[in-house]
Order: C-alpha cells, then structure tokens, then sequence
C-alpha cells in the first residue's frame, strides 16, 4: 500500500463531476490543500448542453469563472413553451435580460464539455489541489481525527487521508454506502434521449436563440444552441420499460421519429434530420436518511438526484458548494459540525427542488383532459407571472437558507 497523501487539513474529494470539481475549486482557493479522486482515467464529458440558471451560475461568476463562462456560454433570448402535437405556442418566458434584471445573474446555456474544461482549467492554475484520474474510492475508514480511504487504481490499491472526505461521487456513491447508506436508486419509467446537430442541419425554428419546450402525452422535448449558436442541443425525455443502469447507451434514430410522428410537423421536421442519440435511464431517490457521518458529507448526486425536468441536478450540486464552504469556513475546528450544519441548510432545498422536478414529470407529460386544463392554464400565464413562480429557485443565494 502506498499513502498518496497525508495532512490534517487535506479535503478529499471522490468524483470530478460538475460536483466534485466545483467543490475543489471552492475549497482550494482558500488555500487548502485538495486531493480530487477520480474513477475514470480521463475526464470526457457527454456531447449535451447544460442550462445554468441564476441560482448557479451566480456562484460560478463568485468563483472567478466569469470570464470563461461568459465567452463559452449563451443565453437564450426567452424560453417558449409548445404544444407538442398542434405545434402552437402556449406560454412564452423572457429569460437573458430578464433572468439579469430579475436575480442579477445570467441563464446560461453551455456545451458540458466546455463547462467540465473550464471547470478543469480552474482547478489545474491551483497548485494545492491535486487530480488523480483512475482512482476508485472503495472504502472509507472514519476513525480517528481524519478520514482514510482505500482506492483502486490499475496498479493496485493505495490509500489516502485527510481531514475530510467529500463524497461527490454521483448516483450510484461508494461513499454514501460506505457511511451506510446502502439504498439504491429506483428507475422512474423514463428516459432522456441526448443528441446534438449543427445549426445548419436544422429547420429555422430551431436555429433561434431560444430555449424551446414541447410538452405531449408522455414525452417532453428541449432544445437550445450551444457553442455560440453553432450546434443545437435537444433533449427528448418519455415513458419507457426498460432500466440500464449506468452509461448512455446508442438510440435508434427511427424508434424516435416514430414515436414523434403524430407530433407537431415542425418537430417531426427536426427529428427526421437527427440520426445519432443516446440514451439513459433516469433513477430517482428521495434525499438519502444521512448526508454525513463524522467527517465524510455527500453533495450532488450523491446526496439528492434530482430528476432533469427542472435542470437544477448541476445547479444544486453548486449550490452544495457554496454552504459546505461557508460552513467550513465558519466552524474550521469542528469539522464534523460545519458537516451536519451543511446538510441541516440544504436538505430542504433538495427536497424542494426534487418535489418540484417530479411534478413536471407528471405536469408535463399530461394527456386528454388534463394535457388541455395545463395548456389553457399556461396560456394564461404572462411571461412575468410565469417568472414569479420561479423566483424562489433561480433567487437563491447562499446566505439565504
Ligand atoms: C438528460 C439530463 C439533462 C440534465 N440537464 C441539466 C441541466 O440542464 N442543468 C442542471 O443543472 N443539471 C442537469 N442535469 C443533472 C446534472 O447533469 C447532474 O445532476 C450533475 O451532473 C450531477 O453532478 P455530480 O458532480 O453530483 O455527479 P456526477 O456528474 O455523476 O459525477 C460523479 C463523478 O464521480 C465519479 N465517481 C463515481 N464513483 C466514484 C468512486 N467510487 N471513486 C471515485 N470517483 C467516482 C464519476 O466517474 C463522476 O465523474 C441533467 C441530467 C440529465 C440526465
């Protein structure tokens, strides 16, 4: 067994997601030592686009990334909610000048590899924090006052230790069952289908600078462009059977224009020209009974997976950033008490936001008689009123809760 590192005040960190690298950003410009490990040998993200509502990216400008966030993202002019069998507009929201105006912060839209490499670059001009790809965190000993690990790594096992141990490490977290939550994740009937396609390649409706949302029976479409406007990201979310855990599998391109055939024509329209996807399975959990456990806390994913219909997954993720840092910061000898205040603040916000989630699963896949009281409803809502309900979500700011 080698011992990588040591030192009381080294934050360990499992997982380099959105997360996990968010977290050693936060935590390494205070100067603390960080050691980042990671499972995957190199970092790739998927090719999808990811929004950053206020709530978010507020916290990313706060962490210096406003410059590379401001020249790889956009944002939409205003998001416009169709019916996604007549095609006809239901409910249109203002967003870029609006969403500034309103929480003083952008909506951003953005490739996730170009957020994961801004992410990355940040964390690599740290010379205290440290990156290791093809680590596994596998166990974790809490005894003591540190934390040691044990990790997998292709040339054999080694161990780590620090002060304490965050457990980033998304949906299916080793950390979290190694501080006994052994609690899987339930399939939830749906599936996201990703893909993206060039600007060129597509019907003018979808060339606009705006974040479109077709809501129809049992399915739901989202699309937006990324990369200054050169590439189109859509997300089809629906019902299906079948559960594979894990990694995006290939979808068949003609599934997909069948299942959208009776659908709008400018959709089928978009659909026709679309040939590669890829496709998972989305598992859901209430937030897990325990967060923490003495010096080891989960954040992201790990704590409380939130269902992609509100995009907030990522959003919260930061935002667990942002109160664990403070809470560090606040209490800096009582590490296991900066922890449990940490998740004390943000198990309700999770809550919330993962209830708000699952009623726009239901709420957007409507059918018949209900699908219609939705649309009439949303046809009466102006762009502001449509706002007001958000405030809640995209004004949060850490001090807040
Ligand atoms: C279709 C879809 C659309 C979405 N859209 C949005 C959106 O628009 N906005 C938004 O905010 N969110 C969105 N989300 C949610 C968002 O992607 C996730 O919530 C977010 O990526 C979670 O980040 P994380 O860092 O907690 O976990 P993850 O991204 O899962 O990262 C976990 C990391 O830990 C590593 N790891 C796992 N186990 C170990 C181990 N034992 N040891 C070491 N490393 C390990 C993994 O390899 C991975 O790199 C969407 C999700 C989906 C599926």
């Amino acid at each position: 067994m080698t011992s990588p590192d040591s030192g009381d005040q080294t934050v360990l960190i499992a997982g380099a997601g959105i997360g996990g690298l968010t977290a050693a950003l936060a935590l390494g410009r205070t100067g603390r030592p960080v050691t980042v490990l990671e499972r995957r040998t190199k970092v790739e993200e998927v090719g999808a686009g990811i929004q950053l509502s206020p709530n978010a990216s507020r916290l990313l400008i706060d962490l210096g990334l406003g410059p590379a966030l401001s020249r790889a993202a956009g944002e939409p002019k205003r998001l416009v909610i169709r019916n996604g069998e007549s095609g006809r507009t239901l409910a249109e929201m203002p967003l870029a000048d609006a969403m500034r105006q309103r929480y003083g912060a952008p909506y951003y839209v953005v490739h996730r590899a170009d957020l994961q490499t801004i992410l990355l670059d940040a964390v690599r001009g740290l010379p205290n924090v440290r990156l290791q790809f093809g680590r596994t965190v596998s166990s974790v000993d809490t005894e003591g006052d540190g934390v040691t690990v044990a990790v997998e790594t292709a040339s054999g096992p080694e161990t780590a230790r620090g002060a304490l141990l965050i457990g980033a490490d998304g949906l299916w977290s080793r950390v979290a069952a190694a501080i006994g939550d052994h609690t899987e994740a339930d399939f939830t009937g749906y599936v996201a289908w990703r893909a993206t396609i060039p600007v060129g390649d597509v019907p003018p409706l979808f060339q606009k600078p705006e974040t479109g949302l077709w809501l129809g029976p049992g399915a739901h479409i989202v699309h937006y462009p990324i990369r200054g406007g050169q590439v189109v990201n859509v997300v089809a979310i629906m019902k299906d059977r079948e559960a594979e855990r894990g990694w995006s599998r290939p979808g068949d391109a003609e599934t997909q224009r069948r299942r959208f055939r009776n659908w709008a024509p400018e959709l089928s329209g978009l659909l026709s020209r679309m040939d590669q996807w890829l496709v998972w399975s989305l598992f859901d959990r209430g937030p897990r009974e325990t967060w923490t456990s003495g010096r080891v806390v989960l954040l992201g994913d790990a704590a409380h997976p939130v269902l992609p219909l509100l995009a907030q997954g990522g959003a919260l993720a930061i935002e667990d950033v942002a109160v664990l840092s403070r809470e560090l910061a606040r209490t800096p000898g009582d590490v296991p008490g900066a922890l449990r205040a940490y998740e004390a603040r943000r198990r309700p916000r999770a809550k919330r936001v993962q209830a708000a989630s699952r009623a726009n699963a239901t709420n957007y896949h409507l059918s018949g008689p209900f699908g219609l009281v939705r649309n009439v409803v949303l046809g009466r809502l102006s762009g502001t009123r449509l706002i007001d309900r958000y405030d809640w979500l995209y004004g949060w700011k850490p001090e807040a809760d």
